[in-house]
């Protein structure tokens, strides 16, 4: 019962029915001029399936292809795709695509959320770690210097088309991010997606499709559902999806981004909120140890990462999710059951250089 109702395809081959689902989505189905945003590793990869088969469907069809990666998600990139999008004579009623991972995405969504004070976006993920989480959920940005998604706004997207035959030509480091967000939406989700995942995690690791598809359902679901009970981030209950994330962020910044998947921070951040959550709110060792067990079977071992206790502290306190300074943890008293708590430097000290001995 949310105020967002999802409308998602997920399976092999739906890419190239892409004009057609739009047909049928009430609010998409009176358009006449669609815009394809996508990255330069993606367009020559499935742009012109995604454009015959919006022509099909009699839709008037444009691209942009923009740089690969978080370069993307700039001021500048967003700027000229805004201008572009002028020139081209796009009216109100116009319906952006964006054709890519999770940084497309964010751009697309946010260009269509600003653009003539918002057009219709439909998100067609193409990285696993797109399909489950950010196509989902309607928040879009751009990073500033000063850090990332700091410029953004709320855009539901119309329709989700989540094409898996896609994810073939995905790289192993980019599975293993999508991977990192499967696990921790199973994690917060409960006791039914965790054994599932748990037993099919060599089926997962070895991107069998049929396991494939079944997991991105079940966490377009999960997210979905997290999602309707909070739309805009204002009530907390979002706040679930950040399992994991508070220490990944910093190790993502300490080491430098790039040197360890978001995938892999995430997993070493569940790893670390399971060894906080054992002695503050009760984490069941067994917990811990089947999370271990399911990250590992997923390949995203235990990160071979050192860093001083109080740079990790300074860094988590100086993150935009801190509040005033204190530093917040999403812990799990049981799988599927999650608590937010708000933990004292000297505790965080404490259980990092256990974590890091
Ligand atoms: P990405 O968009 O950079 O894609 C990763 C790389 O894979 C890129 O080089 C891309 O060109 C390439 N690629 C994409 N699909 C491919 C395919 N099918 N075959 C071959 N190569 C392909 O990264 P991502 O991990 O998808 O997304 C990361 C971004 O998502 C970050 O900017 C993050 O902030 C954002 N994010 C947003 C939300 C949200 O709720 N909006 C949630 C999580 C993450
Ligand atoms: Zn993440």
């Amino acid at each position: 019962p949310g105020e967002v109702a999802y409308n998602v395809r997920i399976g092999a081959g739906v890419l190239a029915s892409l004009g057609q689902s739009m047909r049928n989505v009430p609010s998409l189905a009176g358009a006449e001029q669609v815009l394809v945003i996508t990255d330069t590793n993606v367009g020559p990869l499935y742009l012109s399936r995604a454009k015959a088969s919006l022509a099909e469907a009699g839709y008037h069809v444009s691209d942009i292809c923009v740089p690969a990666g978080e370069e993307a998600k700039s001021i500048a990139v967003i700027g000229e795709v805004w201008e572009a999008m002028a020139a081209l004579a796009l009216e109100r009623d116009c319906v952006v695509v964006a054709l890519g991972g999770g940084c497309v995405g964010d751009l697309a969504g946010f260009a269509a959320a600003t653009y003539m004070r918002g057009v219709q976006v439909v998100q067609v993920p193409t990285t696993l770690l797109s399909m489950v989480d950010s196509s989902v959920g309607g928040k879009t940005g751009v990073n500033l210097t000063a850090g990332k998604n700091l410029v953004g706004a709320f855009k539901q997207p119309a329709f989700v088309c989540a094409d898996t035959d896609v994810l073939a030509t995905l790289p192993s480091r980019e599975w293993a991010c999508g991977c990192g967000e499967v696990a921790k939406s199973a994690l917060i989700d409960g006791d039914e997606f965790f054994f599932w995942l748990s037993d099919q995690a060599q089926a997962m690791a070895a991107r069998q499709a049929d396991v494939v598809a079944e997991a991105i359902a079940r966490c377009v679901v999960f997210k979905a559902d997290v999602v309707a009970q909070d739309k805009t981030e204002s009530r907390g209950v979002r706040e679930c999806l950040n399992y994991g994330h508070t220490l990944a962020h910093a190790i993502e910044k300490l080491s430098g981004y790039g040197t360890y998947s978001h995938g892999h921070a995430v997993a070493d951040g569940m790893r670390f909120a399971a060894l906080l959550g054992e002695s503050l709110v009760g984490t069941p060792a067994e917990l811990a140890e089947a999370q271990a067990q399911l990250l590992d079977a997923l390949n995203l071992p235990a990160l071979d990462w050192k860093a001083t206790p109080e740079n990790v502290l300074e860094t988590m306190k100086r993150d935009k999710k801190a509040r005033h300074g204190q530093v917040r943890f999403m812990l799990l008293e049981d799988v599927g059951a999650w608590k937010l708590v708000d933990v004292d430097d000297a505790t965080i000290l404490r259980h990092l250089q256990t974590y890091f001995a």
